[in-house]
């Protein structure tokens, strides 16, 4: 099987301008790349006008948990309709491996965000997925999938021996090929974890030349767990993994830099300096970003811990009520959201009417105060709903991490059973694309941080760059005519021409067809 894309621009993936050129593409590598191919026997395809890129690279995925679903392929198609071949999974301390074969808590893995239909080895998960996989998988090992093998969601700290338990898993991940693991420092059983075992973790990963991507303890300039007249905790935060990079020396991905909540926004700037200042000092750290305003939250995020721990009756007391209006609103007023930046994605299958609508707008067709209103919807969905929270960046912001040299792009999305879905699992790196054309950035480099600087970074080998001799994940897009609405979740982008997965064509003229075409990618 091979397929000719003639006369296509080449953007190949190492942020050299853009040059003409045919490419060929034989089984499942590139054959050749130069002007004029000639191949009597492969179908052409015509690029005239077309920018011709490596398939885009999804630094930040949760899709490893999706793969052995019923339906998988719902979960697959959004992300390949924007021209992603390649995802980075296993983020966050979740993956669906690193269980040991006699733990109790198999069940438990996925942290209630996600569920793994069949938990265990690295080995049982690499033999599962392969042949059913429709985007290729690069799989980090979740540090909290490892500590909940161990002990589930025991706050208590593991001692000397569960932490060697704890670090046999993350062996048998990395000796069979994982790139790396993933802290989560927001999540259960990850935020529990004292100092020695995240150092030991992480000097397990960076003994491999593993990759350690963390979820940071704090993404604003308030948050919970810190005393409040400090310096920004979001701030704080990245001490902390810098703290962990520097007594290990591992390769660090600082995930999802987002800075959520206006008040947030002036640490861009010293943290950027600080990431740059350490790569300066000969050590590795650098992050990925997305390109939406908003990101998925739980409904329950404005709440503290202790309304939630108490009973129905004893919440509507008017004390408990009025000392949650005034903590809510000095949250809000910390942070710098309002309840105008909360669009409601999911309540419950019997109230699909707020869906899509911010809690300010619900609240005013139901002639309650937006407080209420909120209070409301925790109660509807028994505190289970689901929000996107605007403000996590402006759109400065985005162009600011855009052009920075340390960024790569990802979308920390998936596709959602029920409710508003997230735009990001939709149309995040058109939507990149297309903030490029609107800014002027060169389109090289942007292709670039979506295909070979991911590569690089996390060492995956032969893709990321349009080369001979490498796989022949190819996304071919029609750069002056890409649209996204980001209004519109669930929107199918426009402009995404074809797309090849391992030499396969999953979409063609804008049409696609579902095939098992993916690939669990090991560290060699
Ligand atoms: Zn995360």
């Amino acid at each position: 099987m091979k397929t000719l894309l003639k006369n296509g621009l080449i953007a190949d993936g190492s942020g050299k301008p853009l040059y003409k050129a045919d490419v060929l593409l034989s089984g499942n590598v590139i054959e050749k790349i130069a002007e004029n191919v000639v191949a009597e026997d492969a179908e052409i395809v015509d690029c005239t006008g077309l920018v011709v890129a490596p398939g885009f690279i999804d630094a930040h995925s949760h899709n490893d948990f999706f793969y052995d679903y019923p339906d998988a392929e719902k979960f697959y198609r959004p992300f390949l309709r924007q021209g992603i071949t390649t995802q980075i999974t296993g983020n966050c301390g979740f993956s669906p491996f690193g269980i040991a074969a006699d733990s109790k808590f198999k069940d438990k893995v996925g942290g209630g965000l996600f569920h793994a239909k069949n938990p265990g080895s690295f080995k049982e998960f690499v033999s599962s997925a392969e042949g059913n996989l429709f985007v290729n998988v690069v799989p980090l090992v979740g540090h909290g999938t490892t500590r909940i093998s161990v002990s589930g969601y025991d706050p208590t700290p593991l001692s000397p021996s569960q932490i060697e338990e704890e670090m046999k898993l993350v062996d048998e991940a990395m000796e069979n090929g994982a790139f790396g693991g993933s802290f989560g420092f927001m999540y259960e059983p990850g935020m529990y974890s004292k100092t020695d075992e995240l150092l030991a973790f992480a000097s397990r990963i960076q003994k491999y030349d593993g990759i350690l991507t963390i979820h940071p303890r704090a993404e604003s300039k308030v948050a919970l767990g810190y005393p409040l007249i400090s310096k920004p905790h979001i701030e704080i935060a990245l001490d902390e993994i810098i703290d962990i990079m520097e007594k290990t020396k591992v390769r660090t991905e600082y995930s999802h830099l987002i800075f959520v909540g206006k008040s947030s926004w002036p640490s861009v700037e010293p943290m950027l300096k600080k990431l740059h200042d350490y790569n300066e000092k000969g050590f590795r750290i650098a992050y990925d970003c997305y390109a939406f305003t908003y990101g998925a939250s739980v409904i329950t995020i404005v709440l503290p811990p202790w309304y939630l721990a108490l009973s129905k009756e004893d919440r509507k007391k008017p004390f408990n009520m009025f000392k949650l209006k005034v903590m809510t609103y000095l949250t809000k007023v910390l942070l710098g959201i309002d309840f105008c930046d909360f669009t409601v994605a999911y309540v419950s299958d019997e109230h699909k009417q707020y869906e899509g609508k911010t809690v300010s707008e619900c609240a005013r067709e139901e002639g309650l105060s937006d407080f209420d209103m909120y209070i409301k919807l925790v109660d509807l969905s028994n505190g289970q709903g689901r929000l996107y929270l605007d403000k996590y960046y402006n759109d400065q912001i985005i162009n600011r991490l855009m052009t920075d040299d340390l960024s790569v792009f990802m979308t920390d999305a998936w596709v959602e059973e029920a409710g508003t879905q997230n735009g990001a699992a939709f149309q995040c790196f058109p939507y990149f694309l297309v903030r490029a054309k609107q800014n002027d950035i060169p389109l090289e480099s942007v292709v670039r941080k979506m295909t070979g600087a991911t590569a690089e970074r996390f060492k995956i080998p032969q893709r990321g760059f349009l080369k001979e001799g490498y796989y022949a994940d190819v996304t071919v897009f029609d750069y002056d005519n890409v649209k996204v609405d980001p209004k519109t979740p669930d929107f199918t982008p426009k402009g995404i021409k074809h797309v090849f997965v391992n030499g396969e064509a999953v979409v063609k003229d804008e049409v696609y067809s579902a095939k098992t075409a993916g690939k669990v990618i090991l560290k060699k």
